[in-house]
């Protein structure tokens, strides 16, 4: 589990996840990347510009 650096929101994060997976977050939907895992720590990739991947 990891908190999304943009809301903080814990996202359910895999166990065998490895850095440079991608992910969205489930609250605020930016595209997030696992940076570390190691503890596991996420950046955010893109934010909901042209509501590319939005629903
Ligand atoms: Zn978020």
């Amino acid at each position: 589990m990891a908190n999304c650096p943009e809301c903080e929101t814990q996202v359910i994060v895999d166990e065998d996840v490895e850095e440079g997976q991608k992910l969205d977050c489930p609250e605020c939907g930016n595209e997030l990347e696992i940076v570390n895992t190691n503890p596991l720590e996420l950046r955010i990739i893109s934010t909901d510009e042209n509501g590319e991947g939005t629903w």
